[in-house]
């Protein structure tokens, strides 16, 4: 087993959605529960529900993309 295999990330995940009438995806395998992103979002779109990010209200976003920024996982995709 060569090393570069320890270090290969996992290109076969996808974003789950959390709520399917949104544009928020959340990829909730991957989320910490770092609270970054409910911290961030100046619409108080999204929260922490059991250590995972959810959409609190989907209608309220401006698609602004902080929370995508500011993740350190890139679990979150806007569009
Ligand atoms: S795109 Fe902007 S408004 Fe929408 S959830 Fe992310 S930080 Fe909040
Ligand atoms: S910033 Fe990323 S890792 Fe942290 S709670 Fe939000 S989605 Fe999860």
């Amino acid at each position: 087993m060569g090393l570069g295999s320890l270090f290969k990330r996992n290109k076969d995940k996808k974003p789950q959605s959390v709520e399917d009438d949104c544009h928020i995806d959340i990829n909730t395998e991957d989320c910490d529960g770092c609270e970054k992103c409910s911290i961030a979002c100046p619409n108080n779109v999204l929260m922490i529900v059991e250590e995972v990010s959810s959409v609190r209200d989907a209608q309220v976003c401006k698609n602004c993309k902080v929370c995508m920024a500011i993740c350190p996982n890139d679990c979150i995709t806007v569009n």
